[in-house]
C-alpha cells in the first residue's frame, strides 16, 4: 500500500544516509504515480555547499528525470519542514504537494507566514516523532 506513511519511511531512510555521513539528517523523496522519482539527503558538509539541503538536489533530480522544469503531479516527501531557501524553491517547481514530518518552529517556512504555490496542498505530522528525534539525536551526539 502507498501511503504518506511509506514514502515518509523511504525519506527517513535518506536522513539516516546522512547521520552516518556526519551530516544534519533531513531526507526526501519525490513521488510522481506512486513510483519514486527522486531521493536525496542533506549534503552540505559534504559539498561544501549551504544550498545542498535535501530538497535542492530532489528538485533537481526529479526535473531531470521529468525532462521539465515543473513538478506537477509530484509529491515531496521531506522528514522536516522545509526553509525559506526550499520552500522557495517548491514554490518555484510548482510542486503539487509537499507532505512533512516533523516541523521546524524556527527555520521552517510555516512560521514565516510563507506559503508554496497557491496550488500545492501541504500535509504535516506525518511519522513526526521519527522524523525530529532523528535530528535530535544528532545534537546531542555533537554536543
Ligand atoms: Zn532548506
Amino acid at each position: 500500500m502507498f501511503t504518506d506513511e511509506y514514502f515518509m519511511k523511504m525519506a527517513l531512510r535518506e536522513a539516516e544516509s546522512a547521520f552516518e555521513k556526519d551530516e544534519v539528517p533531513i531526507g526526501c523523496v519525490v513521488v510522481s504515480n506512486d513510483r519514486v522519482i527522486a531521493r536525496s539527503h542533506n549534503l552540505t558538509e559534504t559539498l561544501n555547499d549551504v544550498t545542498a539541503h535535501a530538497e535542492m538536489q530532489a528538485i533537481t533530480s526529479a526535473a531531470n528525470f521529468l525532462g521539465g522544469k515543473y513538478l506537477v503531479n509530484c509529491t515531496l516527501y521531506v522528514t522536516l519542514e522545509p526553509c525559506v531557501m526550499c520552500s522557495g524553491a517548491l514554490s518555484w517547481a510548482q510542486i503539487s504537494k509537499v507532505v512533512i514530518g516533523a516541523r521546524d518552529e524556527q527555520r521552517g517556512f510555516i512560521n514565516k507566514n510563507l506559503s508554496l504555490h497557491p496550488k500545492t496542498e501541504i500535509v504535516t505530522g506525518i511519522m513526526e516523532n521519527e522524523c525530529s528525534s532523528i535530528v535530535k539525536e544528532f545534537f546531542k551526539s555533537k554536543r
